[in-house]
């Protein structure tokens, strides 16, 4: 398990507090500052304050947990998202909201995995980060994290207005298994082409409250913490060898095979391809088609190139992205056995696919 302490933030403003937030801080770009040398190294969050003396205005009751080695985001195992779901469950009840400050890079995989994990979640968990470090004059750090805590805080009639697991980046909010990294120099780094914003942030913060997950009465909290990763992605291009695909398909103990296609799900239809992948569904392998389009969706059958597919069994991932898809497979095979998750994969878990 991934050590962490908590770090009390004073804001010391004078009114009584709106809400009860959370921060967890697990590292990424948004906490680096530079040393000596000129390198880019975590900072001790406790020192928070220094960087952003605006927090001392907002009207929260703020509770930090910072990593004991704040991680770059390129480093997360599914060990950390049990630390993070951990943390969240222990505190629940006594918070309004949750901001997880995550590196860019892994977030869109740790709030799809924190999605799944969260079941019958009814407050807000804001995952936010930042491209450029906080110590920077331009950084998008201050902003980032100053509107996910209002969004965390935000409630309307007394309940809060965003029961779900969120990425908010640059001016928008938007549902984190739905979330994708797509730019890795420019501020707008996520987008949701499959699913509306929940929020653009500008002189107000406009919600889409039809677009807003409304949780359902009486579903209690529970946090699901098991994983299994005997899972493997193949992305296909022109040209992909059979050695290739066999040497994944043989891989010692898989049990579920991402394959990545073109366009709304079709394949080269080559005989030893249809030959290696039919076998290794015949022998329980599970075969999950999602696209390599950023948006849009798998509709196997509708060109040749992905009717083969259905033909042999490959499941359709329907327009998950491949986060939420990689993250679901690991907690439904840990939690559900290799047979049942066959038939839940496909299944809207947390708002992450349209059926
Ligand atoms: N490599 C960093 C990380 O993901 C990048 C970032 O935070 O933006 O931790």
């Amino acid at each position: 398990m991934t050590t962490y302490r908590t770090v009390s933030i004073n804001t010391a403003s004078p009114s009584p507090a709106q809400a009860k937030i959370m921060i967890v801080y697990t590292g990424g770009t948004f906490g680096m500052v530079r040393n000596k040398e000129g390198s880019l190294i975590p900072f001790d969050f406790a020192s928070i304050l220094e960087h952003l003396p605006t927090l001392k205005n907002l009207f929260l009751d703020l509770t930090v947990v910072s990593f004991d080695d704040p991680i770059d985001s390129s480093n997360i195992q599914p060990t950390h998202w049990q630390t993070i779901g951990q943390i969240i469950s222990d505190h629940y009840q006594q918070h309004d909201g949750f901001v997880v400050l995550h590196g860019t890079d892994t977030m869109s995989f740790t709030a799809s995995a924190l999605s799944f994990m969260l079941q019958g979640l009814a407050k807000p968990v804001i995952f936010t980060g930042a491209q450029l470090p906080i110590s920077e004059p331009r950084s998008d750090a201050r902003e980032n994290l100053i509107t996910s805590l209002e969004i965390a805080a935000a409630k309307k009639d007394g309940q809060p207005l965003v029961p779900e697991v969120c990425v908010f980046f640059d001016y928008e909010l938007l549902r984190g298994n739905r979330s994708k990294k797509v730019e890795s120099r420019h501020f707008d780094a996520f987008e949701s082409s499959n699913y509306p914003v929940l929020a653009k942030a500008g002189v107000a913060i406009d919600y889409n409250y039809n677009a807003i997950h409304v949780p359902r009465a009486g579903r209690v909290f529970k946090l699901r913490s098991g994983f299994n990763n005997q899972v493997a992605v193949l992305k296909f291009f022109p040209g992909i060898s059979e050695a290739t695909v066999s040497a994944v398909v043989a891989t010692p103990g898989l049990q579920a095979l991402v394959i990545e296609t073109f366009g709304s799900g079709n394949a080269p239809a080559l005989g030893w391809l249809k030959k290696l992948l039919a076998k290794a569904i015949d022998q329980g392998l599970l075969v999950l088609n999602i696209t390599q389009c950023g948006g849009g969706r798998v509709e196997q059958g509708k060109y040749e190139t992905s009717q083969w597919l259905k033909e042999i069994g490959v499941i359709s991932g329907a327009d998950m992205t491949l986060e939420a898809a990689v993250t679901k497979l690991m907690i439904l095979l840990s939690e559900q056995g290799l047979e049942k998750t066959k038939q839940l994969i496909g299944k809207p878990l947390a708002g992450e696919l349209t059926v």
